[in-house]
């Protein structure tokens, strides 16, 4: 039975809960007048319950569906104005005992493995450093032998350890597989982020399918992984998301709804963030037996779900090509990677992975990151660099006040500005600092209250006269 508060998967993630929603959705999103009071409750910016999201996910009416996505817009512009964070994922292993159908890192792929030493660890973050980043996604499969937790610990160690001149990275969010209580307990004294962990599909006869053997094919152990963080473990911030194209993509919005409403009544505090990462061609994967999810309904179930949880982060990741990501950066995205690479030790090697390994996936922006900001910096938005919240505690419960109270935005806007000016002092060519500058420039002078603008502009002087790391 439907239980939000229960700590059993099977109750706070029940399929007749979601059944029953959807087609309670279906039928409301035939009515006009139901789908307008729900778009103005949305417009309170306090979000939707699942059953209000699931009537606007039917919604196939073009109009209507313009409504929505004009109204996500402008949800996303109040809350987080025109900046977007980024970060870069690092692939530290591609040994996995998982048998994931859809990843080219599932065991019965026979291609050559192997992890980063900490020599090369060093060299890939001295790289990133390079390229101007300071917020790491880790990524490593799932092998206690090859990988354990020991390993994952002694990176993050070696991470913030690394620094090039100005480069620094500051905050190391990690992407593995389920794991401990006690492990997430040694995570988060390491310094962790966010712990990230995709359910991948939400509906538990395609999960089982698609997990054919190792801990993963356990389906109650990667669902309540995130209890066991946060309620045994004290992790403040975690991230969830589904891998669209496994199973109807109404289906997984509802399970994410789930997942957040039962973070909530647990821990007081829902995910800090949710990805949409979307299947990709694999090597050693049969593509064409997945439910795909076109681009038009892909698009609108960001803009539902912007409405539905507005001040959760929206993570799109470097698999969708760069004409695409600006349309969701429009309607909801409030993080994204650039240059990334999803192979092990590909930034200080270029060409991502050695002759004989495989990627975990095809990318489909493969752009440098410079020309992923200028592209950002000409569509209007605001790159930011900015790891503040969680080096000065602002996390978990103590964030999502402030987020909620849009108090935030007064805190996000300036240090969005202060590190894109790092980026441009330290990274940028002529090109990406005359239009960082200019960017820069007028966002100061869209800061309303004089106190705060006369102390941007201070840090902003303080930057060019060498400091680095000032913040809010
Ligand atoms: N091994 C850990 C796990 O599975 O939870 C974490 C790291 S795994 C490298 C990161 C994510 O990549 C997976 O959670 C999955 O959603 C995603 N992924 C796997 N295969 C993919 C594919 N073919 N296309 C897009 N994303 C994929
Ligand atoms: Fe391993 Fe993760 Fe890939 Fe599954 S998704 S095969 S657990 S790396």
């Amino acid at each position: 039975m439907y239980d939000p508060a229960s700590r059993d998967a099977n109750e706070f993630i029940d399929d007749a809960e979601i059944r029953e929603s959807l087609e309670e959705g279906k039928k409301l999103a035939a009515d006009r007048d139901a789908l307008n009071t729900i778009l103005e409750k949305a417009r309170l910016c306090r979000g939707l319950t699942h059953r209000e999201a699931a009537a606007l996910l039917y919604a196939e009416d073009e109009d209507i569906r313009a409504g929505i996505h004009a109204l996500a817009r402008r949800i996303k512009e109040h809350i987080y104005g025109r900046r977007i964070v980024m970060f870069a994922p690092l692939y530290l292993s591609d040994y996995c005992v998982n048998n994931c159908r859809y990843c080219g890192f599932h065991a019965s792929n026979k291609t050559a493995r192997r992890r980063l030493s900490q020599e090369e660890l060093r060299e890939e973050v001295l790289a990133l450093e390079t390229l101007g980043h300071k917020r790491l996604l880790l990524e490593a499969g799932e092998d206690d032998r090859n990988c354990p937790i020991d390993y994952i610990l002694e990176c993050m160690r070696t991470i913030y350890g690394t620094k090039l001149r100005n480069g620094s990275i500051r905050r190391v969010n990690v992407d593995i597989a389920a794991t401990t209580a006690e492990n997430y307990r040694r995570l988060k004294e390491a310094g962790l982020g966010t712990y990230i962990l995709f359910q991948e599909t939400y509906h538990k006869p395609t999960y089982e399918f698609m997990h054919m053997g190792g801990p993963k094919a356990n389906y109650e152990w990667h669902t309540e992984a995130m209890d066991r963080g946060m309620l045994e473990g004290g992790l403040d911030d975690v991230g969830i998301g589904a891998l669209f194209g496994l199973y109807d993509w109404h289906y997984e919005v509802m399970g994410l709804l789930l997942h957040a409403e039962h973070l909530e009544a647990v821990a007081g505090v829902g995910p800090h963030t949710i990805s949409f990462p979307r299947l990709l061609p694999a090597e050693g994967v049969d593509y064409s037996a997945y439910e795909l999810v076109s681009d038009r309904d892909f698009k609108h179930l960001i803009a539902v779900t912007r409405l539905a949880v507005p001040y959760t982060g929206m993570i799109l990741t470097t698999r969708e090509s760069a004409e695409f990501r600006r349309e969701l950066l429009d309607i909801g995205m409030s993080q994204m990677s650039a240059g990334s690479c999803v192979g092990v030790g590909g930034y200080a090697h270029p060409g991502c992975s050695r002759p004989g390994e495989t990627p975990q996936f095809h990318l489909a922006d493969e752009r440098k990151p410079e020309d992923v900001l200028k592209g950002l910096v000409r569509d209007g938005y605001l790159p930011s660099f900015c790891t503040a919240c969680y080096r000065a505690g602002r996390t978990g419960d103590r964030f999502m006040p402030l987020a909620k109270s849009g108090e935030i935005s007064n805190c996000c806007q300036p240090n969005a500005m202060l590190t894109f000016e790092e980026y441009l002092l330290d990274y940028a060519d002529d090109e990406l600092k005359a239009l960082g500058e200019r960017m820069i420039a007028e966002e100061l002078g869209r800061i309303t209250s004089e106190k705060r603008r006369a102390q941007t502009a201070a840090y902003l002087e303080r930057l060019k006269a060498g400091e680095r790391d000032l913040r809010f």
